[in-house]
């Protein structure tokens, strides 16, 4: 364990990494731990025993609207052009998700043309003056019956609360349409990387400046190792010792299968709406990554209140927690808090990227500031502290 460094970086996911290697890029010397035995956080992807490239943590697909972070991200990795799509198991039919004009027509047993449909959704929508909840965005566009169906069972299950009892922005994510576009995501850049997100990950920290430790975890070390600066991007709550109390998450447990057929399901994804079914979707890991095997992996998510992670759950009590926390980082020097659980985001990884070269050219800019016009060719460590 190297004893004495510029930055220590907790976390080598997507914040850590882009963190680290702009940071090691600019002349520092980085320390980067993760708990994990791996890289690249939840994006981590690795073969299974029968050769299949899985997601463990559950299906990624990269979309993004922004060049800048495609831009940077290519410098890592070549892409392999995917365009996701998702269907629903309702009413014993693959309906696609989101709602279009197929899935109004045959969900109602309707052949209705695009303007009839936004006409048919428009008597169906619930008024609702301000759409608070993730109940209100869905009811509000497309009425109970389509809410019930698509919405109300799997978001009781992913989150264990009833849609009204979440912020807007959960269900905002999947928008509705009147044509017939089945495309999951209309991000401009919507691709996957070519070697997958694990071998990008190993080009992004293949630095000199840049050393990994992995299976540390930030509380074993944090005496032992000398740091100007620590960028953290593990839970915020965790990092202050609880000190106002657990911010709420949700966590998932993914069962992986592998099955002796070369194609499980027509799609990647295939989502469960029905409360009778125990798990929200089942990901065929081949359709993300076009590989070619006689055998294909599936993999079905549980929703669970414990576990590792993965979702902050919006809504507002938990924000106005996190607003506590984040008082108290600000108040902390030399430490940045960066990515999806030090900030309490539900952040997509092009987010989390994004976020991350903001927050080192905000650095760059400060330290610019404080030392006048000159370019900076190497960024002095702060005063190391134990
Ligand atoms: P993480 O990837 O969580 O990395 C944080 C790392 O910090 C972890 O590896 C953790 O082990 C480590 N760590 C935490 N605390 C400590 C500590 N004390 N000491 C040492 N190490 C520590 N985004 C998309 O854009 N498209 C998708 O399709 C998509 N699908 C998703 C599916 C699921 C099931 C989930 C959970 C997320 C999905 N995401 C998707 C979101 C994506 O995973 C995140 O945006 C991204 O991985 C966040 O990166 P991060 O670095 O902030 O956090
Ligand atoms: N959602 C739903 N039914 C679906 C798809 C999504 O109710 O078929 C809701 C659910 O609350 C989910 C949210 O919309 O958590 C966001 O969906 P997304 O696919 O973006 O979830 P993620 O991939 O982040 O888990």
């Amino acid at each position: 364990m190297s004893r004495r460094v510029d930055t220590l970086v907790v976390g080598a996911g997507y914040a850590g990494a882009v963190m680290a290697e702009r940071l090691a890029s600019d002349g520092r010397q980085v320390l980067v731990v993760d708990r994990r035995p791996h890289i690249a956080g939840n994006a981590f992807d690795h073969p299974d025993a029968a050769g299949v490239l899985i997601h463990p943590y559950g299906p990624h697909i990269f979309h993004t609207n922004a060049p800048q972070v495609v831009a940077y991200l290519s410098r890592f990795t070549e892409w392999r052009p995917y365009e996701h799509r998702v269907r629903a198991v309702v009413k014993g039919m693959l309906l696609p998700i989101p709602i279009n004009r197929t899935t109004v027509n045959r969900f109602f047993g309707l052949d209705l043309a695009r303007d009839e449909v936004a006409n048919f959704l428009a008597a169906k929508a619930v008024p609702i003056a301000r759409q608070r909840t993730a109940a209100d965005v869905v009811l509000g566009t497309v009425g109970q019956e389509l809410y019930e169906a698509f919405f109300r069972g799997y978001t009781r299950k992913q989150w264990g609360v009833d849609p009204s009892e979440l912020d807007s922005s959960v269900t905002a994510r999947v928008p509705t349409r009147v044509d017939d576009e089945d495309r999951y995501f209309t991000d401009s850049f919507q691709a996957m990387p070519l070697g997958g997100y694990t071998r990008m990950f190993e080009a992004m920290l293949d630095h000199p400046n840049i050393t990994v430790h992995l299976g540390v975890d930030f509380a074993e070390i944090r005496k032992e190792v000398r740091y100007g600066q620590l960028v953290y991007t593990g839970p915020i709550d965790e990092y202050f010792g609880y000190r106002y109390g657990r911010l709420p998450y949700r966590s998932l447990r993914f069962q992986h299968v592998t099955l002796n057929t070369t194609q499980h399901q027509p799609v990647a994804v295939v989502n469960y709406p029905s409360p009778d079914v125990p798990y929200t979707r089942i990901t065929e890991f081949k359709h993300l990554t076009g590989q070619h095997h006689a055998k294909t992996s599936i993999c079905f998510e549980y929703p669970s209140a414990t576990g590792d992670p993965y979702y902050p759950v919006p809504r507002p009590e938990n924000a106005a927690l996190y607003a506590r926390y984040r008082a108290l980082a600000d108040a902390t020097p030399n430490v940045v808090f960066v990515g999806r659980l030090a900030t309490y985001r539900y952040y997509n990884m092009d987010q989390v990227v994004g976020q991350a070269l903001a927050t080192h050219r905000r650095m760059t800019e400060r330290l610019r500031a404080d030392q006048g016009d000159g370019a900076i060719v190497a960024i002095p460590a702060a005063p190391l502290t134990s």
